[in-house]
């Protein structure tokens, strides 16, 4: 039997209207078709923690892709089905999504053969899941709506700050929740409860990290890496030898460590001033990891972790650019702004970014910032149909008109495009193109 609880109020104090709305419109649709429904998982664990809530995942007892159509069609909303997992996805006009999945109802045939006993399948459900804190489950039906469901002693493990597996052999059975685990500790600063965190040890000696693929592998650093704070999950991975385990150099040394804290205090002075200029966070912190060492070690980190092609470019040859770039600035600065301009112009948000990280001069800091905020952007208003209308011949001398007009904007000159075409025009009078 669960541990119950009333928790109406916290929904009422903690959600906007929309969410709330969705939540009993969901139940209605339920008690319509005789499903049961709840709202489970990482929506229930923010709810409690009080922090900002992203997806709503619902599960029916019954099959979800009958749900969604359903819903979806008495809600005019678009919906697209798994056949394979039941599950569906319901998606309103402006592209918020709810996550449909079904606990199948299963019935067991008594002793006595004749009278069916239907089990709770939400229970199944929630028992399938990675840790106490994601097996909590609302009930949206009205009869029941906001009655918290707790199999597995969830509620208890938020107020200890706890992590907990549910099953002694979780991690191995799905040695990604290894990394799971580390994540939410660290967003959460929960700590890893201790039979927990030996589950884990047994599992990385038995190779359960060895084994698994890259790709599952990346997708979990990646998601760690794009936390508030990434510092100290990798210092945890750190401390079980997870590092190791993907490649035997990698060493987390405190010179990673600052550069880590460096990457924090760059993001969060970018993401500040320029929140429209996305980028993939997750990769700036994955340079810094990553610094230090060789192209053959990087190659083989990158291959191990099967990295496509466009990122593994990014990580190998980008961040050894960018790590070179930044020292010959250091040795040259200052510069003029056109110098800067052709070093800095060719890189992404993301390798400028980690440049500023890596720098520890602050004039070196300011003059990146600078060329980041004024000089980035900086495009002749004019073009090649303007240059032809001059009466100049096509040709490589159209790129070079235009660089010569780029060199003069960054020094805060031709700020119209009269004096633009006033330039290039004297420009080719002079050079006799015209
Ligand atoms: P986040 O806030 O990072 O999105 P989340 O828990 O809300 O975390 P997902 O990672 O998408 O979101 O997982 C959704 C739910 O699915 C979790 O709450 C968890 O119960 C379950 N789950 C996800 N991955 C696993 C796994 N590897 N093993 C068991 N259960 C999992």
């Amino acid at each position: 039997k669960p541990r119950t609880k009333y928790v109406g109020n916290l929904l009422k104090s903690r959600l906007n209207t929309r969410i709330r709305t969705l939540l009993s419109d969901i139940g209605n649709a339920g008690d319509t078709l005789g499903m049961e429904i709840f709202v489970v998982g990482g929506f229930v664990r923010d709810l409690m923690l009080e922090r900002p809530i992203e997806d709503v995942d619902v599960v029916v007892e019954g099959d979800g892709i009958v749900f969604a159509r359903y819903f979806s069609s008495i809600h005019h909303c678009r919906f697209h089905q798994h056949r394979k997992f039941n599950t569906a996805v319901i998606i309103f006009e402006d592209g918020f999504k709810v996550d449909v999945a079904s606990a199948r109802l299963e019935y067991y045939a008594t002793p006595a053969a004749l009278p069916v006993v239907e089990n709770s399948s939400i229970k199944m459900d929630l028992a399938r899941r990675d840790f106490t804190i994601n097996t909590l489950a609302i009930s949206l039906n009205a009869e029941s709506f906001g009655t918290l469901i707790d199999y597995f002693g969830g509620v208890r493990d938020i107020k200890d700050k706890i992590i907990r597996i549910i099953h002694n052999l979780s991690f191995i059975e799905d040695p990604t929740r290894i990394f799971r685990a580390i994540k939410f500790s660290n967003r959460f600063g929960f700590r890893i409860g201790k039979v927990t965190a030996n589950l884990i040890k047994n599992a990385l000696n038995v190779g359960a990290v060895k084994h698994l693929s890259g790709l599952r592998v990346l997708s979990e650093l990646k998601q760690i890496f794009s936390e508030d704070n990434p510092l100290p999950a990798v210092q945890t991975m750190a401390d079980y030898g997870i590092d190791k385990v993907i490649h035997h150099d990698l060493k987390l040394t405190d010179t990673t460590c600052a550069l880590f804290r460096s990457v924090g205090k760059t993001l969060a002075w970018h993401d500040l001033l320029y929140s429209d200029d996305v980028y993939p966070r997750w990769s700036v912190y994955f340079m810094a990891w990553l610094h230090g060492y060789s192209f053959t070690v990087s190659t083989q980190i990158a291959d191990r972790l099967m990295f496509p092609i466009k990122e593994k470019e990014l990580l190998l040859e980008q961040r050894i650019k960018a790590a070179q770039q930044i020292r010959l600035i250091e040795k040259k600065h200052p510069v003029s702004n056109q110098q800067m301009y052709r070093w800095l112009i060719h890189f992404k948000t993301e390798c400028l970014l980690f440049m500023l990280a890596l720098t520890k001069k602050e004039s070196v800091r300011k003059a990146i910032s600078h060329f980041y905020t004024h000089q980035r952007k900086t495009q002749p208003l004019i073009g090649g149909k303007d240059l032809k209308s001059l009466g100049i011949t096509p040709g490589p001398v159209y790129s070079t008109i235009l660089n010569k007009i780029i060199d003069e904007k960054l020094d805060g000159k031709l700020n119209t495009m009269e004096e633009e075409i006033k330039f290039a025009k004297e420009y080719a009078f002079e050079n006799k193109l015209i």
